[in-house]
């Protein structure tokens, strides 16, 4: 799942993962992501900007963790224009997996998928 107030970063993230033969869903804020979280069974894992607005992304990942449910342990990777330590710290401390730095390069993102896949084959 891809979560980014910024269309342009969605339709750029989105296209990488389905040219990998997966499937996307988008979400342009955090909550409307926590909307399609609690209704969709199958989230393999999100890419997920901090800055937005409703809800931004470390509010989402607090959220899914606070609740008790299976998808407590949803993974996460940030992906945000933020620097700073207190939100790399705060991320740590909800179990985020990952952060990359705006801009990102298409590499890191197919990076990431080949994690990811190797994670979940494991
Ligand atoms: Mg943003």
């Amino acid at each position: 799942m891809v979560i980014d107030d910024s269309e342009t970063v969605r339709i750029k993230i989105t296209q990488i993962i389905k040219d990998k033969g997966h499937e996307v869903i988008e979400a342009e804020n955090g909550q409307i992501a926590l909307d399609i979280i609690t209704k969709t069974l199958d989230i393999d894992f999100c890419i997920c900007d901090i800055n937005m607005p409703e809800m931004d992304g470390l509010t989402l990942v607090e959220e899914v963790r606070r609740r008790d449910w299976d998808k407590k342990n949803l993974v996460f990777v940030m992906c945000t224009t933020e620097t700073s330590a207190g939100h790399k710290m705060k991320a740590k401390e909800l179990g985020v997996r990952g952060w990359l730095h705006k801009p990102f390069k298409n590499a890191q993102i197919e990076q990431l998928l080949e994690f990811m896949a190797k994670e979940s084959n494991s």
